[in-house]
C-alpha cells in the first residue's frame, strides 16, 4: 500500500493502466466517531456494505465494537481480524449449520429472525441455549429509501405479536429490529417504523430489551442531498424515549453505507471518448456494479496529469 496526498498525485506518480482503489481511512474514522459520539446507543457496522479487513480495523480503532454480520463468511472474517468484536448475526434467514457454527465456534449470541421456522432453527442449532439475544425483525415501509431492502424481510404485522411472545420464551434478551431500506432520505422513515415497534410491543405485551433501528442512514451523492444525520438521531432518540420499554433497554443501529461510503473511491482511466460517452477501464463486472446495474450515481471528478493527451476533455 502506498500513501499519496490525493488522487492526482497517484495519477502523476503511477500513470496507471489498471483501475486503482483509493482508500481514505480518515474519512471512515470520522464517520465512525460521529456515530460513537452522537448516536445515543450502540452502532453496529453492517459488514456487507464493505467487508475489507483494513476498514474493519479502522472502524474498530475509532470505537465501533459491534458488527452486523450476514453470513458465516462474514462471521469468520470479522472474528479473524477483530477477535474481541461482538458479532450480531442479523440476516433473518440462515442455515442451521451457519447458526450452529456461529454460536459454538465464534461465540455469536445475537441473532435476528422473522418467522417461527427461523426461531425453531436457532433453538435447535444452539441446543436450546439459554444465553441468546434474539431480535425479531418486523416489516416496515421502505417508501423513503432510494434502495429498498425492507419488503424482502420482516414479520408481517399480523404475525409479530405471536412471534414476539414465542421468542421471549427462549431468549435471554429480546430485541425488535427493522430496516427502512438503504439511503433513507428523511428521518420520518424511522419515526414511522418506530410506531410499528410501539404497536408490536403493546400488542404482544412483552418486555423488550433492545430496539434496533437498522441501517439506511444516508450519504451524499449527486442529486441526493439528505438532511443532516443529527436530525435522524434526534428523531430516533425521541421515539425511543417514548416507547413502553424499561429504562435499561438498549438502542442499537446498523449503519453500513454511512460508515463506509467515503472510505473508498475508484480511479479509472478513460480509454476512449465517443461524443459524450466515455469508455473506462472498469465497469459492471468489476467495481462499478451498482453504477451499471441499479443506475446509482456516484460523485465523479476529473483527475488529469499535466502530460495527458486529449485536452478537449476539459469540459467533462
Ligand atoms: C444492508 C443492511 C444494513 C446496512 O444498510 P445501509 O443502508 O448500508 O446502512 C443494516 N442492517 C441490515 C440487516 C442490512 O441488511
Amino acid at each position: 500500500m502506498h500513501e499519496y496526498l490525493d488522487a492526482l498525485a497517484v495519477v502523476r506518480a503511477q500513470r496507471p493502466d489498471e483501475p486503482i482503489t483509493l482508500l481514505r481511512p480518515h474519512a471512515a474514522s470520522r464517520a465512525a466517531r460521529f456515530f460513537v459520539e452522537k448516536f445515543q446507543g450502540k452502532s453496529l457496522y453492517a459488514v456487507k456494505a464493505n467487508p475489507s479487513p483494513a476498514l474493519l480495523e479502522t472502524l474498530w480503532d475509532a470505537g465501533i465494537t459491534h458488527y452486523d454480520v450476514a453470513s458465516l463468511g462474514e462471521v469468520r472474517l470479522v472474528s479473524k481480524f477483530l477477535p474481541d468484536a461482538k458479532l450480531c448475526f442479523m440476516h433473518p434467514v440462515k442455515s442451521e449449520r451457519a447458526i450452529a457454527q456461529a454460536y459454538h465456534n465464534h461465540n455469536v449470541r445475537t441473532f435476528s429472525l422473522d418467522s417461527h421456522e427461523e426461531l425453531e432453527k436457532i433453538v435447535r442449532a444452539t441446543d436450546g441455549a439459554t444465553d441468546l439475544e434474539l431480535c425479531v425483525r418486523i416489516r416496515v415501509s421502505s417508501e423513503h429509501a432510494k434502495l429498498s431492502l425492507a419488503s424482502k424481510f420482516g414479520a408481517d404485522p399480523s404475525e409479530v405479536a405471536d412471534l414476539l411472545v414465542a421468542t421471549r420464551q427462549v431468549a435471554d434478551s429480546l430485541g425488535i429490529c427493522f430496516h427502512v431500506g438503504s439511503q433513507a432520505m428523511t428521518p420520518a422513515a424511522y419515526a414511522e417504523a418506530m410506531e410499528h415497534v410501539r404497536a408490536a410491543i403493546v400488542e404482544a405485551s412483552v418486555t423488550v430489551d433492545i430496539v434496533d433501528v437498522g441501517g439506511g442512514f444516508p450519504s451524499v451523492y449527486p442529486g441526493m442531498e439528505p438532511p443532516a444525520l443529527e436530525g435522524y438521531f434526534e428523531v430516533i432518540h425521541n421515539c425511543f424515549e417514548d416507547l413502553p420499554i424499561s429504562y435499561s433497554a438498549e438502542l442499537w443501529c446498523e449503519p453500513g453505507r454511512a460508515l463506509c461510503a467515503e472510505y473508498a473511491s475508484l480511479l479509472v482511466k478513460v480509454e476512449k471518448r465517443r461524443g459524450q460517452e466515455l469508455f473506462i477501464n472498469d465497469g459492471a463486472y468489476g467495481s462499478l456494479f451498482d453504477a451499471a446495474h441499479i443506475g446509482w450515481r456516484f460523485p465523479v471528478a476529473l483527475q488529469r496529469s499535466d502530460t495527458s493527451i486529449g485536452t478537449q476533455m476539459a469540459e467533462f
